[in-house]
């Protein structure tokens, strides 16, 4: 099999070696005879992987011991309704900034359940950059969008906030050295950076569950999924195994200062051709640019036909731009190689020399 460039948005690219073991386990796992995924989950081979998984969180995290690591299911979609549930107040209210389509659909999800005030957002320019802010307030908690996987934008330094800090990363987690033990919770479903699709890692500081005065919906309530050790019911095995492959992966490249140095070499590669090309703009501001998903446009359209052969012949996939966006979007998620950024550099390189 001839593998591409795989550039797209999520799910996404994983290392070869996780998706090679990924494949073993499914035909073999752990000499039993047997499918890792025909295997009780309450089995002691099954939950080894659970806890190597939870565990691996908190070391590549250097999580303090007051934290709880989660791998449920309903994807952040779910987790925008489930977080709000849980830490809302009865009568309480919380903050969100609205910086592009999953900043909203986490808004839209928070009504439901209380005061939801909207204190910054980028709708006004189509979220092509991060506004500047501070949080003061009695909000139960502040919730952002770390990285907008469609827009192209990421925070280049976390808001100052006096309320609890609540994180949406399904996009960049595990890509950049960060402090997570400012964070009162941190979801990120796992098909963007760590796995397949299929399960949502929670980082939750235990100390914010508990006060909301709600009664919960057993699958909803996280204090529940804290108790069984993130086994109350049945847990994606699949996903959570490659998640786990995936991690060990991340540590055995330097943990996050490891990831950080690869997705900088990757992101400059990418920008510095952006500026320099005369043929293509970016969607997003400098200073808000994302390490993760940058977002660009042909200056001159009607070039696109001559530009999508161009990068599909050079072994490109996945570059289409999100339709709220148009252009193109370069997904560079962990797994993926500079060498594959250098290739659509040398494209858009070559492209500027023909048409140029
Ligand atoms: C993809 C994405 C989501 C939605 O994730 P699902 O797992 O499909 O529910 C939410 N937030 C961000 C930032 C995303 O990139």
């Amino acid at each position: 099999m001839k593998k591409v460039h795989n550039f797209s948005a999520g799910p996404c690219i994983l290392p070869q070696e996780v998706i090679e073991q990924s494949a073993k386990a499914i035909l073999e796992f752990d000499n039993l005879g047997l499918s890792l995924i025909e295997i009780s989950h309450r089995s002691k081979n099954f939950e080894a992987v659970m806890e190597e998984a939870r565990s691996l969180v908190k070391e590549i995290l250097q999580l303090k011991p007051n934290y709880e690591v989660l791998f449920l299911q309903g994807g952040a979609t779910l987790g925008f309704y489930t977080i709000a549930l849980n830490l809302m107040r009865e009568g309480g209210k919380a903050a969100y900034a609205n910086t592009g389509v999953w900043a909203s659909g986490a808004i839209k999800e928070a009504k439901l359940v209380g005061q939801t005030d909207v204190i910054a957002d980028s709708s006004d320019k189509n979220h092509s950059y991060i506004p500047k802010f501070e949080v003061n307030g009695d909000w139960d908690y502040f919730h952002f969008t770390s990285n907008n996987t469609i827009f192209g934008t990421q925070y280049q330094e976390f808001p100052k906030s006096n309320v609890p800090l609540v994180c949406d990363m399904s996009s960049d987690i595990f890509s950049k050295d960060f402090d997570a033990n400012q964070f009162s919770l941190i979801y990120a479903g796992a098909q963007k950076n760590m796995g397949p699709a299929g399960t949502i890692l929670y980082i939750i500081d235990k100390e914010i569950l508990g006060k909301s005065g709600r009664k919960l919906p057993a699958y909803l309530d996280l204090q529940a999924h804290i108790d069984k050790d993130s086994m109350y019911n049945t847990p994606p095995v699949f996903a959570i195994y490659a998640s786990m492959l995936t991690l060990r992966w991340i540590k055995a490249n330097g943990g996050l200062k490891g990831m950080e140095a690869r997705n900088r070499a990757k992101k400059d590669c990418f920008y510095n051709e952006l500026d320099r090309n005369g043929l293509f703009h970016g969607h997003s501001v400098p200073d808000s640019r994302s390490w993760m998903n940058p977002t660009f446009r042909l200056n001159d359209d009607s070039m696109a036909a001559e530009f999508d052969q161009m990068w599909k012949s050079a072994g490109i996939s996945g570059i289409a731009g999100h339709r709220s966006v148009g252009g193109y979007r370069a997904s560079m998620y962990n797994a993926l190689p500079l060498e594959s950024v250098q290739v659509l550099v040398d494209v858009m390189k070559e492209f500027e020399r023909v048409k140029g």
